[in-house]
């Protein structure tokens, strides 16, 4: 917004340059890497040591699907790095007063907003604003402070996490494991040789988990098929988890008000969308706003056109990943999709794309997928297939040179 000649109060409850999200296994997905790209954080990502990432999905319903590698690559980086980044990025871009420290405390109207804020010394200060966005996560207070309630579908899986060194196989992939109903795991490469373990579990395992939080964790992670390799591996950092995460999608706004990532679409974190699902909707509305943001015309108009693209766009996955959530199995629908394409490249590309996020769950109804689902069925062993499409079954570390590195390879 502030590229497109706005001037932005950026208010951020936390006042540390350092702060990040825990609660969050940050794998990003092809469908964010463009808005990286485009705010230009793909070089200071580079600098830092993240990994361009690959995806791969395991399901006893055919073993492993790997995506295509000549998709778009995700990015392998923690919130540790990528938060001070961004956020750095965002208040050095002109145009842009960051209030580190300032929490919204009430929304006194709206179209045009005031906002009243306050910071730790309990002084207030009220914003008046054109636009007031809530960008404020799954349990938006800008929401609740405005009354801009969500709808909320439910879920049922739970998840427990930590950070490990020394993992083998060392792979440039992120790799899913979905198994029903017991749950399943996943590991997502990072920089500086730091891996992401995670395993999931249903509501109903909580109390049989939270008597033994880490042995479960690590049995878990030790039944996972060609699961990640840890004999030689260090754990280093607790095990963390996370049990309450409603779906929510808010469909309704005030007038000049908009939401933007989680507070606009919070999904079930089984298929890593919401950091690129956050990038998304940001481009969308700095990008749909930016006419009358500098007109001062039509605002109303952009913004039910920004909230028409959001509910187009991310709706459909929100209903698929809210769904998945529940706990329940794959439908013989999925199960034969996801067999599929653990051995036919056209049913690979497809659902790759959908899987990465690069395609909504309707592309799949596509009519030349669809005759492809009904040819004969390989016998599928469950083992990780080598498909002729692919160089290798798994990539190398992604990562590209350096700055520094391409100086030392050249020398
Ligand atoms: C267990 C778990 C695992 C996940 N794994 C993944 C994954 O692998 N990949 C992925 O893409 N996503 C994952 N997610 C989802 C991801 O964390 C979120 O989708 C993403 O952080 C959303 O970004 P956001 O900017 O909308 O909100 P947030 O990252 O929550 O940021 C909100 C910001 O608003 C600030 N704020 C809040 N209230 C106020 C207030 N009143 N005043 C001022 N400031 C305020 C907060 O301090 C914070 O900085 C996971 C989530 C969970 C819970």
């Amino acid at each position: 917004m502030a590229e497109a000649g706005a001037r932005v109060a950026l208010v951020e409850k936390r006042s540390k340059p350092d702060a990040y999200k825990v609660t969050c296994t940050h794998a990003i997905l092809p469908a964010g890497a463009a808005t990286i790209e485009r705010l230009g954080l793909a070089p200071l990502l580079y600098e830092h040591g993240a990994l361009r990432t690959g995806s791969e999905v395991w399901t006893p319903h055919g073993g492993w699907v790997t995506v295509p590698h000549d998709e778009q690559l995700g990015w392998g980086v923690t919130r540790q790095t990528f938060d001070p980044l961004i956020r750095d990025l965002a208040i050095n871009t002109p145009g842009v007063e960051f209030l580190p420290g300032w929490t919204a405390k009430q929304v006194l109207g709206t179209g045009p907003a005031l906002l009243d804020v306050e910071n730790r010394n309990r002084r207030r200060r009220v914003i008046s604003t054109t636009l007031l966005v809530g960008a404020d996560g799954r349990e938006s207070s800008l929401a609740r402070l405005a009354g801009v309630p969500g709808r909320v579908l439910p879920h049922n899986r739970c998840f427990y996490f930590a950070y490990w060194r020394g993992v083998q196989p060392k792979t440039g992939s992120i790799r899913v494991w979905l198994i029903d109903p017991i749950g399943g795991g996943a590991q997502f490469p990072n920089e500086d040789g730091l891996t992401m373990l995670v395993t999931g579990f249903r509501r109903a395992q909580i109390p049989q988990v939270r008597a033994d939080p880490e042995g479960w964790y690590l049995r878990r992670l030790g039944e996972l098929p060609d699961g990640p390799d840890l004999r030689e591996a260090e754990r280093v950092s607790k095990v963390m988890g996370k049990l309450e995460m409603p779906n929510v999608i808010r469909l309704r706004s005030r007038p000049g008000m908009a939401f933007v990532g989680d507070a606009a679409v919070a999904c079930d974190p089984v298929f890593g969308v919401g950091i690129s699902f956050a990038l998304l909707s940001g481009e969308w509305l700095a990008d749909i706003t930016a006419d009358a943001l500098g007109s001062g015309r039509n605002l109303e108009g952009a913004l039910a056109s920004y909230r028409r693209q959001v509910l187009g766009r991310l709706g459909p996955h929100y209903l698929q990943m809210a769904s998945y959530s529940s706990g329940r199995a794959f439908n013989p629908a999925e199960r034969l999709f996801l067999r599929r394409a653990a051995v036919d490249p056209v049913v690979r590309r497809g659902f790759g794309q959908f899987l990465v996020r690069q395609r909504g769950p309707l592309a799949l109804a596509n009519p030349r997928l669809l005759s492809r689902l009904l040819k004969p069925r390989p016998d599928s062993t469950g083992q990780r297939p080598v498909p002729a499409d692919l160089k290798s079954p798994q990539p190398e570390l992604a990562t590209e040179p350096t700055p520094d590195r391409r100086v030392k390879e050249a020398a």
